[in-house]
């Protein structure tokens, strides 16, 4: 059996989705589910492993899974979070050019061998200029202005604004007496590894 991650994200429905990838599989479901009852998880582990294996759901799993889901309360709560999630302005990774947890992933592997945790990420709600993009670490979430999220933003900028708050994921910020250190050495030394930091740099001064 691969190794299985399992995490619960704030989907704004009870989204589930499962992927095999170099030979681990990794589980996303929606924080909806997370105080569902043990028979309702099981039917969607059962469910989607056989999605992801190809093999017929049997139909007890999916009943269970279906009343679960259009049960009355699990509709009403559904419905308050789009709500409140509507007014944290929480937007999503997947812009109209770019998704971000795509980026994110290839950027993972390519410069941190995979072992970086997925934050939340999403596009901020305006093309916003000044704040480029942000990680807050209250929220566990990366946030990258949409002003990225144009077909004339090469993907190196995307990949370098994402990388920069990726290091701040991997270089917590430290206290050095009372100054926070927020770029310490080891974190521009490490930012410098990206192929195309002058590149990105001078896209982002001209922006
Ligand atoms: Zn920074």
């Amino acid at each position: 059996m691969p190794p299985i991650e399992v995490r619960f994200r704030r989907f704004t429905s009870l989204n589930t989705t499962i992927r095999l990838r170099q030979g681990k599989i990794f589980v996303s479901l929606s924080d909806l589910l997370e105080g569902a009852p043990e028979f309702v998880v099981r039917a969607i582990a059962h469910i989607l492993l056989a999605k992801l294996y190809k093999k017929p759901i049997e139909a007890a799993h999916n009943l269970r899974y279906k009343r679960f889901c259009s049960s009355a309360a699990v509709t009403r709560q559904t419905e308050l979070i789009r709500g409140a999630r509507g007014n944290k302005r929480f937007f999503g990774p997947e812009g109209r050019f770019f998704n971000l947890e795509e980026v994110f992933d290839s950027l993972n592997a390519k410069f941190f061998s995979g072992l970086l945790g997925r934050p939340e990420l999403t596009w901020s709600e305006s093309v916003a200029r000044r704040a480029l993009g942000h990680y807050d670490a209250a929220h566990n979430t990366i946030v990258v202005s949409r002003v990225f999220d144009r077909p004339s933003s090469p993907r190196y900028a995307v990949e370098y604004l994402l990388y920069h708050e990726m290091l701040h994921l991997k270089h917590p910020v430290r206290m050095r007496g009372l100054r926070r250190m927020v770029h310490p050495r080891e974190f521009k030394d490490e930012e410098r590894l990206f192929p195309q930091l002058k590149e990105a740099q001078a896209f982002i001064g001209r922006l």
